[in-house]
Order: C-alpha cells, then structure tokens, then sequence
C-alpha cells in the first residue's frame, strides 16, 4: 500500500492534469486485486475451519484407538464405520493415510446430529426424508445420522423410529481398572449360589406389575404410563424405586435434570465397598421411561423396562444384604426413550467426577420370547471394547457356573448402542447390555399398549437377575453377610 501511494504521488506532483486518471485507474485495479486476494484467503481459511461431519471405515478396536490419538474428534462408532467432526486438511490426511473417507455434511452443526433406527424393514420412512428434517445421511446398516431441530428429531419417534442425540465427541477408553476377574479366574463358590438361589420370582413379577399400574385404576392394571413427560406418573415410579432402595438401607439419591421443560429423574443407590478396592465401582441399570405411541397414550413398558428395573430392584435386595471390596451402583434412568437422555447425564457426571467405574451391565427388555419354541437365546451386546468383551465373557461364565436357562450370545461388532450402556461407550466405560433375542425373537408388543405382563415371560427376567447377581458378586468381591438382614421384601400395593 505504502509503495503504491507514494508512486502514484510522485506521477501526480510530476504532470497533474495527465497522471490523475492513470493513477485513478491503477487504483481501482490494485484496491480490487487486494479485496480478491482477501476474499481469497478468507475462503481458503474458513474452508480450512469449516466442520464436516465425515465417516471413516476402520478395521477394528486398535485403528479406531489409533485414529482417536491422532485427533480425530470421533462422535459415534459402530461396527467398522465412524462419524466424526473434521476439517478439510485432517480429511486430506486421512485419505493419504489410505482411509475411506465419506463427507456426510460440509457445513457441520455439532448441535444438530442424532442417530435414528427406523423399525425393521422401513427404511422407506427416510426415502423422502420429511421437510422438518433438515437432512437423512444413511450411515451404518439400518442406522441414519438425520439433522434436525429436537422437536421434528422426537417427532420421529412417533413413527417408531428410534433416536439417539449424538454427542460433541465420544472417548474409547480410560485407564480404569480391569475387571476384577477374568474369566479364567472363575470359581464355583457356594456363597454366590446361595444368592442366585434367593432370587424371587414373585418380587420381579409384583415391580413389573406396580411399575405398569396406574392410580387411578385397581393394583396391577394395564392403563399406567411412564412416558417422560407424562411427569406425575413418571414422578411416581421414581419414588416407588427410591423407597424400595431406602427400605434395602442403601443411600439413595435422585439424580434431576432437565430436559425440554420437564425435570425428570435418575435414581441412583449404592452399596458401599469395604475392601481395598472400594473406589472400583460395578454398575447395574436399566431404564425405567416407558413409551407408546405418544406422551398422551398409555405405555405400560412392562418388557420396555419394567422387567430391567425389576431385576435390577430384585439383584439389589440380595446382594445389600452382604458386603463386598467393591462398591456396586444400582441406576434406573429416565429419558431414555427420548435419546438415552438419562444415562447421557449420569456418565458424563460421573466421567467428570472421575469415577472409576469397571464395568456396567445395562438391562434393557429381558423378558420375552416365543413359547414354543422357547430357546431362551438372549443377547449379550459388548461392542469392541476388550474390557467390555472381557466383562461379557464373566457374564456368559457364570450363567454357565451357575446352570442357568439361558442361551446367550455376545455381539461384537453387530453390538448395538441404541440402550443405556451406550452413554457409558460415549464416555470410555467397559459396558454390556442384556436383552432378549433382538435380532430374531423380539417382543412384537415393543413400544405399544399391549407391552404388559400378561404378554411377557417371566422366567427369562428371573435367569437373567440370577446371572446379574452371581456376576456382580464375583466382580465385586469378597463377600460378607451382613450380621443383620436389613431388608425383608414387601408385598401389597404401593400408594
Ligand atoms: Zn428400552
């Protein structure tokens, strides 16, 4: 700039009346030619700055570790593909670096993203993707990344399309402790016998059956809802978890939080370690939202998730009637119909309180399947975390140890994330989820009226409580009798 003004003052102080318009003209060019190179520079840099929202395919849990140190800021993984936020000079890299790369959205909006499954076989609701979505991405094999506001994301769920909001970014692991045992390490042990023998079936039948009631019918009536924004009945299932807790003895807490101008609540109890390793902490969950068509409808969730919080109510009267070296968690969520809102808010807590959670057995729809043939195949869903893996393979252990009727099968790569464990993957937390035969034996009364107890099977509830309780006792350790029984069951109507 200097040296223009100076040359063009010069021709101007040497012939006036002749340079002026000369002078005029370079101007203008030299002024347009530095706004184009702005304007330029401007582009190349906000490019540069830009988010897409990518895919990458990757081989396995050692690549996907791998692109997580080298900064990739990865927002979901299931089985060989990924989403992750990225700028174009990272995106260029990746594909040096021989990567698949996919660019899903090239003006990203982290806020914006979900995951959603649409029932199976309907694919077809996203052909036309509706207007109030701002865009449908097809990403893994029955799974979309859609764009939209919260309101038309829910909005999907009307038509049975299941969401899950998708977080800024997701971390792969923490170095937490291992489990406590290996499978290797495994041992019949009488004690644990002992509990898994105690399991009552007419305790999970009687929560299953109070959880999918409504007060304003007679006990035990199908006309209840837990939908999370059907607030006072939602309200009355977390006190009814909360009381069962306080009359275990256990510390019991609400966790609140707030969500679409509704207060809903986690309920969180513990039994405290009393070993050395009592910061270790095993988490057993379930969510206990249920849902229906809409918020208006009846949604009794007897199967989705009474039968979860049942077991997870029935493993903890047992197990607190002894202590171990670990602690143990007994977590029921809310919200999770909403996009696993609860157990969002709860792992991100405790992530950031820096819990040393060591592995998490999240229950989710374990009590159906078709009679005949009555297989009891029920799936165990790990993802591709060794940990995770490791803590499946105690699980499937002592369903073994302990002869239990069930047939499972752990998934690894075809793992779901679409449950509550999925928010403690998201935080780097070894987690399992337990549900019935999703992929060929599911509950076809899922999400409607008609998911009562009249319409599940109660034996798989009362198997998988058993398993829950022989795994946690292993992996917590170290157990002793309480020299009091703090807690005999009560039977009858809550009001
Ligand atoms: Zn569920």
């Amino acid at each position: 700039m200097a040296a223009f003004d100076l040359g063009c003052m010069a021709e101007y102080n040497a012939d006036p009346g002749h340079v002026k318009g000369v002078c005029g003209v370079r101007f203008i060019y030299v002024l347009t030619t530095i706004l184009l190179l702005t304007a330029l520079l401007v582009t190349l840099v906000s490019a540069q700055m830009t988010w897409h929202l990518i895919t990458v395919w990757y081989e396995g849990w050692e690549q996907l570790q791998e692109l997580e140190s080298q900064g990739l800021q990865i927002i979901n993984y299931q089985g060989n593909i990924l989403a992750a936020l990225s700028e174009e000079e990272q995106i260029w890299r990746l594909r040096q670096a021989g990567f698949e790369v996919r660019v899903l959205d090239a003006a990203a909006d982290p806020d914006l993203y979900y995951l959603a499954y649409p029932p199976q076989g309907r694919d077809d609701l996203f052909s036309a993707s509706p207007s109030d979505l701002e865009a449908v991405y097809p990403y893994a094999e029955g799974v979309y990344i859609v764009k939209a506001r919260r309101v038309a994301a829910e909005a999907l769920t009307s038509h049975e399309v299941q969401i899950v909001k998708l977080p800024r970014s997701v971390s792969l692991g923490r170095s937490e402790p291992a489990p406590a045992r290996w499978q290797n390490d495994l041992a019949y042990s009488p004690d644990i016998r002992a509990m898994v023998d105690v399991v009552s079936p007419t305790l999970l039948i009687d929560h299953v059956c109070k959880l999918q009631d409504d007060d304003s019918q007679s006990y035990c009536n199908e006309l209840g809802t837990r939908h999370s924004y059907a607030t006072a009945a939602l309200d009355e299932a977390a006190r009814y978890l909360h009381n069962q807790y306080a009359a275990m003895g256990l510390n019991v807490a609400y966790q609140p939080f707030p969500y679409a101008g509704y207060v809903m609540n986690n309920v969180v109890a513990e039994l405290p370690g009393a070993g050395p390793n009592r910061e270790h902490i095993y988490i057993l969950c379930a969510h206990y939202d249920s849902t229906a068509r809409d918020s208006s409808s009846i949604a009794p969730g007897a199967d989705d998730n009474a039968s979860g919080s049942a077991a997870v109510l029935e493993a903890a009267r047992i197990l607190s009637q002894f202590s171990f070296d670990r602690t143990i968690r007994f977590v029921h969520f809310a919200g999770e119909e909403q996009g696993m809102l609860g157990s969002q808010r709860y792992a991100e807590t405790a992530a950031q309180r820096g819990d040393l959670i060591a592995g998490v057995i999240n229950l989710d729809m374990i009590a159906y399947e078709r009679v005949p043939p009555n297989d009891h195949i029920v799936e165990i869903h790990a993802g591709m975390n060794p940990v995770s893996i490791a803590l499946a393979d105690v699980f499937v252990s002592n369903i073994a140890e302990y002869e239990l009727l069930l047939l499972p099968e752990i998934l690894t790569s075809t793992a779901t994330s679409r449950s509550d464990h999925g928010s403690f993957w998201n935080q780097g937390y070894p987690a399992i989820l337990g549900i019935e035969d999703f992929g060929g034996d599911f509950n076809p009364y899922y999400h409607s009226t008609r998911d009562t107890l009249t319409h599940i099977q109660t034996h798989m509830m009362v198997e998988y409580t058993k398993a829950c309780v022989a795994t946690l006792a292993e992996l917590a350790g170290d157990p002793r009798s309480s020299s009091v029984l703090i807690y005999l069951p009560v039977l009858g109507v809550l009001r």
